[in-house]
């Protein structure tokens, strides 16, 4: 199949290439004019393990190329894939000004039969919506399909998760466009969910808001654990093994973030709302997301004592989880915001994301040389292999607060180190 991918980030770029994979011939297009520039000579332009070794592979062998140009792409393809970003809105619904201009662009440059799919997260009627700006761009009514096929992957495994997903959502009320999709997808080895486009767009937001949600309860329960000196990681272990729990997403920490679960949570909440039947359990994960932050900072205060104005604090880890360089909503920039309000001196490091903090250090030795005090935000490999011995001389005072509980406390206590994790008792 001849397949268009329109918007190379993450979602399309990663999906592009799964495509390629099986078998098909690939346009990328962009308006990125950066974007399209690096892909074209086999760079990423993002952090993804395992991705850009499938772009050289597939640029090489000709099965893929990318473009700006909206119209030749949009004319030469049979199955068009809408990947763009659907930014949070000023009401915490989805901004779908990028997925209503890509339905403008095709409605103008239809040529023959095509299926339209939208990958992008999108809230419920936007399937509807896609409909009516194509038929309202089209200048001669050139009959057209459009799908919900949601995607799961997940930043820092994008190429494993899109290579083996749970489970393919296909959501059309077309026969001839749920034949062309079956056919796409023959080869995967999972359940495939056919259903309605308006089920096919809920049930990502289910998904995500579900999972953010076991992330706020084990963050809440571990407050409950802190005080209680219970360890919260044996209580995760513990519900975890319960096959009707499972043991994702449970583990203590600074908060979800990333560009996914905060503006889906955000959106099905104001979708909710708008249909008159709030949904009080997520405002509820929200909040607490939101006060996770400030629980650690107030771990931070209570150690080194209330006013932070002279004291040095470096933040390791910048992304909002391992590999990935993205750092959209990422727990680390909330805690450094506040901790740079309490007028503390910040010093910051991540492995990959090298830019958009501030004192950024290319090494972690000069990042804790000076500090009173070490904050881990994100749960890279190279944080959990840390040379306490040859750190400690480094720091002014030994104070260790483990966002991610992923040091190994008694290891550390033993040096000299003051640590403190999230319930990590
Ligand atoms: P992204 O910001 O990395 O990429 C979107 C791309 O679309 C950008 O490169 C942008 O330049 C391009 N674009 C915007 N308008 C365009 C247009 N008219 N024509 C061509 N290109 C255009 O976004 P992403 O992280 O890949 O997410 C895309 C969608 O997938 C979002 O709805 C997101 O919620 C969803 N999603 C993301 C993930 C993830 O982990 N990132 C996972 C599942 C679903």
């Amino acid at each position: 199949m001849k397949i268009l991918i329109i918007g190379t980030g993450y979602v399309g770029t990663t999906t592009g290439l799964i495509f390629c994979e099986l078998g098909h011939k690939v346009t990328g297009l962009d308006l990125d004019e950066q974007k399209i520039q690096a892909l074209q000579t086999g760079k990423l332009h993002f952090y993804e393990p395992g991705l850009e070794a499938l772009l050289k592979k597939h640029i090489d062998s000709h099965n893929i190329t990318f473009t700006k140009d909206t119209e030749t792409a949009i004319k030469e393809n049979d199955l068009i894939f809408i990947c763009v970003g659907t930014p949070q809105g000023p009401n915490g619904s989805a901004d779908l000004i990028f997925v209503k201009n890509v339905a403008a662009s095709i409605g103008q440059n239809i040529n023959h039969y095509k299926v339209i799919v939208t990958k992008s997260t999108v809230p419920v009627g936007t399937a509807t919506l896609i409909t009516k700006v194509i038929e309202e761009n089209q200048t001669a009514p050139i009959p057209f399909d459009v799908v919900s096929n949601p995607e799961f992957l997940r930043e820092g495994s994008a190429l494993q998760d899109a290579l083996n997903p749970d489970r393919i959502v296909i959501g059309t009320t077309s026969e001839t466009a749920r034949t062309i999709m079956r056919e796409l997808y023959k080869d995967f080895d999972c359940p495939i969910v056919e259903t309605h486009p308006k089920a096919s767009e809920m049930i990502k937001y289910a998904a995500n808001s579900f999972l953010a949600l076991k992330i706020s309860y084990i963050n809440e329960l571990a407050r409950v654990c802190d005080n209680l000196a219970i360890n919260v990681k044996d209580v995760s272990n513990g519900i975890g093994l319960d096959h009707r729990i499972n043991p994702h997403f449970l583990k203590a920490g600074l908060g979800y973030g990333g560009s996914c679960f905060p503006k889906d949570v955000n959106a099905l909440i104001q979708t909710a709302k708008e249909q008159g039947n709030p949904i009080s359990i997520l405002e509820a994960v929200v909040k607490v997301n939101a006060d996770q932050p400030v629980y650690f900072i107030e771990k931070v205060k209570q150690a080194l004592g209330s006013d932070l104005k002279n004291k040095t604090i470096a933040v390791l880890g910048l992304s909002f989880k391992a590999n990935t360089d993205d750092t959209r909503e990422s727990p680390s920039f909330i805690l450094i915001n506040r901790l740079l309000e309490e007028q503390a001196t910040i010093k910051t490091h991540d492995p990959i994301v090298k830019m958009g903090a501030p004192h950024q250090f290319p090494t972690i030795e000069e990042t804790v040389a000076g500090a009173d005090a070490l904050v881990i935000c994100t749960d890279w490999d190279d944080y959990k292999q840390l040379d306490w011995e040859s750190l400690k001389p480094l720091m002014k005072q030994l104070y260790i607060f483990d966002g991610r509980n992923m040091i190994d406390k008694e290891k550390v206590e033993k040096l000299g180190f003051y640590y403190f994790g999230v319930a990590n008792h």
